[in-house]
């Protein structure tokens, strides 16, 4: 099941979908091409303060990602894995650098523009699901789409639809206190989806899920992302998820270094 023998990432001729829209709501770039990279980090560093002291997580990272790529990243625990998700996905601000997403330089965007743009163009997936738990699975999957709008009938359908592709059709009414973990994990991949984001980050995606439901929910991730054509990043400590992906970093001491993803 890797992307390697199945749909190459740049195969596809078609811009993404994803427009990205400033604060005005007009469009700045109302599609991307396809060899733009959806990902530039450019001598990215952080520290946070401690006790009055800086502490480096991330030294001068530089990578590019192209469009529909799944990349992997791993390190040990405290290595800044979350740290670099966090500034991909503009929760956070380098402390010097430039983050690049699909041309957009999100170092350069005000606070309000970068919310908007996390909304619009990311999805994110947490390693305890982050559901809403006073809401039914249907009204959790379609809270991106009320963040960016008004929903339509067909984003409904669009929602319905995307829920059946998860397994998960018939739970639409039910509070995620009724739901396993993995099911719970399941609707978190199809919120991440449901407003066709540029970019999926998922955070130790499986970190609490047994083996079986995890490379359940992996491979649903992975096939939902690559036939949408959308960049993956995943942090994840799972062997097998490194053999489906394209590519695979390891964040050591502050660096980011990439290995040879490893032939199953
Ligand atoms: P990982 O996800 O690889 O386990 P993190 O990115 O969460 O690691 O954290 C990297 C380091 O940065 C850790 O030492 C952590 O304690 C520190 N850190 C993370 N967030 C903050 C913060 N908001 N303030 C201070 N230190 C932080
Ligand atoms: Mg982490």
């Amino acid at each position: 099941m890797s992307r390697q023998s199945g749909i190459a990432p740049h195969s596809s001729p078609r811009l993404t979908r994803s427009a990205i829209q400033m604060d005005n709501g007009s469009p700045v770039a109302s599609a991307v091409h396809r060899d733009t990279p959806v990902i530039m980090l450019d001598r990215v560093s952080k520290s946070y303060e401690e006790a009055g002291r800086e502490r480096a997580v991330l030294h001068d990272v530089s990578a590019s990602f192209a469009r529909g790529e799944f990349v992997v990243l791993v390190g040990k625990s405290g290595s800044g894995k979350s740290t670099l998700l966090n500034l991909v996905s503009g929760i956070d601000l380098p402390t010097s650098g430039e983050i690049t997403i699909a041309g957009q330089s999100l170092t350069r965007m005000s606070e309000r523009e970068r919310t908007l743009f996390r909304r619009r163009s990311i999805g994110f997936i947490f390693q305890f699901y982050n559901l809403v738990p006073t809401l039914t699975v249907l009204e959790n999957l379609l809270l991106p789409l009320e963040l960016n709008g008004r929903v339509t009938a067909r984003d409904r359908t669009a929602a319905l639809d995307l829920l059946a592709q998860v397994g998960l059709a018939d739970r639409q009414h039910a509070y995620p206190d009724r739901l396993s973990g993995g099911e719970q994990q399941r609707v978190a991949v199809a919120r991440a989806l449901v407003h066709d984001p540029l970019l999926v980050l998922a955070d130790e995606p499986t970190g609490n899920l047994d083996s079986e439901t995890s490379r359940q929910v992996l491979e649903l991730l992975d096939t939902l992302t690559r036939r949408a054509g959308k960049n993956l990043l995943m942090v994840t400590h799972s062997p097998e998820v490194v053999g489906l992906a394209d590519r695979l970093f390891r964040i050591v001491e502050g660096r980011l270094v990439e290995e040879d993803v490893p032939v199953r």
